[in-house]
């Protein structure tokens, strides 16, 4: 049956993420200014901004890692704004960082195993009687531990010490662990930065995977913008602290303001 031509549309899904009137300053610096950022459920979300636009800041401030002046951040509909960060890591909200944080004297798989732990429940007794719980819960890190390492391509390199691993895979090495801590929100930092191109196409394949076959949503912050415009769903883009335009990669790149503002500076 046709439906009535007065239907009403249902309401477009609520975003996993939704951040409205974020402003951050930092003394007299207006790092962002009532800016609003949603990422949609199942989605590829870019920022994307000219440098010191705010898009670092609005990761830290997602994450708990500085606080809002003003605004609001709902994840899943539950306000998160007043939260320690671990306790948004807990919640689902994992990030990796634009400068590589691996912990190089530990093997590829300790430090995957890193990322996982604070899922693993034992207490310290039971870890230095090494109790059959204890050994249980380690073998299930381990295991997840190892899924992720064979996710992302480095399963052969588990014993390896990860300082030992070049750049590019010491980059994947990161977003293994961010998985390991089962993201609901995956935040990822200026991943590509550092990478050559064959790295980086690897890497959006990637991105599109940890989205469409884990099921894991990704906000994504930049600057190749490549790879922005073949992994994104979505873009936001920031331009002095505050959002400038939000739409497809293709409506983006047709935007005048956002050609001007920030694509523009390539041409
Ligand atoms: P980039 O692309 O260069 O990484 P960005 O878009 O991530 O830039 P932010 O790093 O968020 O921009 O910075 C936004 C503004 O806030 C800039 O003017 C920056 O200098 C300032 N800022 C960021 N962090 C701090 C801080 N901790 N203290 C003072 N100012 C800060």
């Amino acid at each position: 049956m046709m439906p009535a031509a007065n239907a009403v549309s249902p309401a477009p899904p609520a975003p996993l993420l939704d951040v409205c009137a974020a402003t951050v300053r930092f003394g007299g610096i207006h790092a962002l200014t009532e800016a609003d950022f949603a990422i949609a459920r199942g989605s590829v979300t870019a920022l994307i901004g000219p440098n010191g636009a705010g898009k670092t800041t609005m990761l830290n401030a997602i994450t708990g890692m500085v606080p809002l002046t003003s605004g609001d951040i709902r994840l899943d509909g539950a306000d998160i704004a007043g939260l320690p960060p671990h306790k948004r890591a807990a919640a689902g909200v994992v990030r990796t960082f634009q400068n590589l944080e691996v912990f190089t004297s530990m093997s590829v798989l300790e430090n995957v195993m890193a990322g996982r732990h604070a899922l693993t429940r034992y207490t310290v007794a039971a870890s230095i009687l090494r109790t059959p719980g204890f050994r249980r819960a380690e073998a299930a890190c381990r295991e997840a531990a190892l899924d992720c390492l064979e996710f992302v391509g480095l399963a052969d390199e588990a014993d390896t010490p990860a300082g030992d691993l070049p750049y590019g895979k010491q980059r994947l090495l990161e977003m293994a662990r961010a998985l390991a801590a089962d993201p609901k929100l995956l935040l990822l930092d200026e991943p590509a930065a550092g990478l050559n191109s064959k790295e980086t196409a690897r890497l959006g394949d990637l991105i599109r995977a940890v989205c469409d076959r884990r099921h894991v949503t990704v906000g994504l912050v930049e600057h190749d913008m490549e790879l922005v415009m073949a992994v994104s769903d979505h873009i936001t883009v920031l331009h002095f602290g505050h959002p400038l335009a939000a739409g497809t990669p293709d409506a983006i790149q047709a935007n005048p303001e956002v050609i001007k503002a920030y694509l523009g500076e390539d041409e």
